[in-house]
């Protein structure tokens, strides 16, 4: 017993102790609870394992519940994107719940706290309540409306929703202690008023509860258990409770909320807002540009459900806000595609060899295995011409032992191929490489099973055959920021830290097989990375991603 109580962690130890307590196991009924005014990012990625995990682990229902309530900022294409999200990630909820379908109860309820003297409208500015509320070390003392009759209440709240009274003339609080150490049980505010029309109720409502009043009141009504929120909800557990308190009836089940630790990924944002500022600011095209952290971007960048859901699971939940370095979830990808990804040759910045002593106009179709991972990929053929591509750095006129690729009078292996040498190069004024001349051994060729095949050569190189090419655009991408932790600087806007080379476009030649390729379809293009194919593809045109590069390149940097 005691071993098992070891590899749970402590949102699962929870729950076990209130399965022996104050649950049954049917009892259990989880939530993800996303705002729609954006897009979900890789934060979001843990709450959604967290939630739909236990619901896998415990076979109980999660709820997708929209908490819609303040329409100024929420949008119906938000939900869309949400909703489809959470589905390729591969997770289904039991039901889809806004908050806003209970817009309602919530009012109903509200009128009960008033009746009962447990709540009242305000009509100080929120700068005079900020001030009568106090500070943590200096108790707060009653604004001149606390006192105001149930049925002055009544009426003005009456005003507050049918949009009699103005925009932002009153507020309903929540009648409860001036003096608790918790600012928030300082009579939060529950109601304001909005006179925008929201993406679901149009403009039927113009008054609309706050989270605090929403959150907890939400869960008791889709009789959710637990209720997971993120560590800066500590504080408001006191007023959940306090909520809940006014209205739990009976036998009705008690939802109970519990906090867990914010997920930080670094070079990175992880917020919706700052994140909408880079796509409102231009820095990115859109909130699915595969340098954001949505995902959504991550989706279009290559990556795959199952990484993002061990880069989730391998990090777990925590106590206390946490920094994940980037390189851990390129480190998830990296590990899902070698196992899924078929290779292919693909040559990114090309220099153009010929073989002096291969048949001018002959063409030969070389069998090439898709994936040594995974011998049920099977193979696919690659031409081989005279006139190839390689990359500009595999090849030096010189260079020292430690320089395994071409170099005059050296060999190669052509990767599925034959062996070439280097014998001579032209440049151009500038002293760059423009061509370079090899001789190849016909008997060397990759698989024939010659003694000539099997002899051994320090360096194998990727190339493509220049006239069966395809001409693909590719899209280099680089971290987003150059400081781990962009957001955190007292005296500097996130913007500062702008990566100004996280995009650079580059056009590349590939195997015949990449017209084969379809949207979202990944390969590795052997010796350099992950890639795949962008939505904006065309017929004429292939755009790839790179999703990752083979190794961590900034590990060397750093
Ligand atoms: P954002 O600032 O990005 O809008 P949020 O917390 O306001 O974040 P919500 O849409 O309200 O976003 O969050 C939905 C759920 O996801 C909440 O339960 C929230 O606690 C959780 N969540 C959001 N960001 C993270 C994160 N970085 N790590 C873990 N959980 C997160
Ligand atoms: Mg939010």
């Amino acid at each position: 017993m005691a071993e098992e109580k070891q590899t749970l962690n402590f949102i699962e130890q929870i729950i076990e102790e209130d399965l022996k307590t104050t649950h049954t196991k049917e009892s259990l009924y989880f939530r993800f609870p996303p705002e729609p005014n954006g897009y979900l990012h890789i934060g979001h990625a843990s709450s959604i394992c967290l939630n739909f995990g236990l619901g896998l682990k415990y076979n109980a229902p999660v709820n997708l519940r929209f908490d819609d309530t303040n329409p100024a900022k929420e949008e119906q294409r938000f939900v869309e994107a949400i909703k489809k999200d959470v589905q390729w990630l591969g997770y289904s909820w039991a039901k889809e719940c806004y908050a806003s379908d209970y817009f309602e109860q919530l009012y109903l309820w509200a009128l009960t706290l008033i009746k009962d003297g447990k709540a009242y409208v305000d009509s100080q500015s929120s700068e005079e309540i900020a001030q009568q509320k106090g500070t943590p070390t200096q108790a707060g003392v009653a604004g001149p409306y606390r006192d105001r009759s149930v049925e002055e209440n009544l009426t003005l709240f009456e005003q507050m929703k049918t949009g009699e009274a103005p925009q932002g003339a009153h507020v309903l609080r929540a009648k409860i202690d001036l003096k608790s150490t918790n600012m928030l049980m300082r009579d939060p505010v529950i109601y304001r008023t909005l006179h925008t029309s929201h993406h679901r109720t149009g403009t039927k409502w113009k008054i609309f509860p706050m989270y605090d009043w929403t959150h907890g009141e939400s869960d008791y009504i889709e009789q959710i258990s637990h209720s997971f929120c993120t560590l800066e909800f500590l504080p408001h557990r006191e007023l959940y409770d306090w909520f809940l308190d006014q209205l739990v009836e009976g036998s009705k089940l008690r939802p109970k909320q519990r906090e867990f630790a914010r997920r930080n990924l670094s070079h990175t944002l992880v917020s919706k807002r700052k994140l909408a500022r880079l796509v409102q600011e231009g820095v990115v095209a859109s909130w699915d540009d595969p340098r954001m952290p949505t995902i959504s971007g991550l989706r279009r960048r290559g990556y795959t459900p199952d990484a993002i859901k061990n880069f989730a699971q391998g990090i777990g939940v925590g106590k206390r806000d946490n920094l994940i370095d980037v390189s851990r979830l390129e480190f998830s990808v990296r590990e899902d595609l070698n196992k899924k990804a078929n290779r292919v040759m693909a040559v990114l910045d090309p220099v153009k060899v010929t073989i002096t002593n291969y048949p001018q106009d002959q063409t030969e179709w070389l069998e090439a295995e898709n994936n040594q991972e995974d011998p049920s990929a099977g193979s696919r053929q690659v031409p081989f011409s005279k006139e190839l591509y390689i990359e500009r750095e595999d090849f030096r006129e010189e260079a020292n032992k430690k320089f395994f690729r071409l170099k005059l009078g050296k060999e190669v292996r052509l990767k599925n191929a034959y062996i070439i040498k280097a014998e001579s190069c032209e440049k151009d004024p500038e002293g760059n490489i423009t061509e370079i001349f090899c001789t190849y051994d016909p008997k060397s060729k990759s698989g024939s099973g010659t003694q000539e095949s099997l002899r051994k050569v320090k360096g194998t190189l990727h190339w493509v055959a220049i006239n069966k090419a395809v001409e693909v655009e590719v899209r280099l991408y680089d971290r987003l920021f150059t400081d781990p932790s962009p957001d955190t600087h007292k005296d500097k806007d996130f913007m500062d830290f702008l990566n100004p080379n996280s995009l650079q476009v580059v056009t590349a030649y590939g195997e015949p097989s990449l017209g084969d390729l379809k949207i979202e379809d990944t390969v590795q293009f052997q010796r350099l990375g992950y890639f795949t194919v962008d939505l904006q593809s065309t017929k004429e045109k292939k755009v790839f991603n790179r999703t990752v590069g083979l190794r961590d390149s900034w590990a060397k940097l750093t």
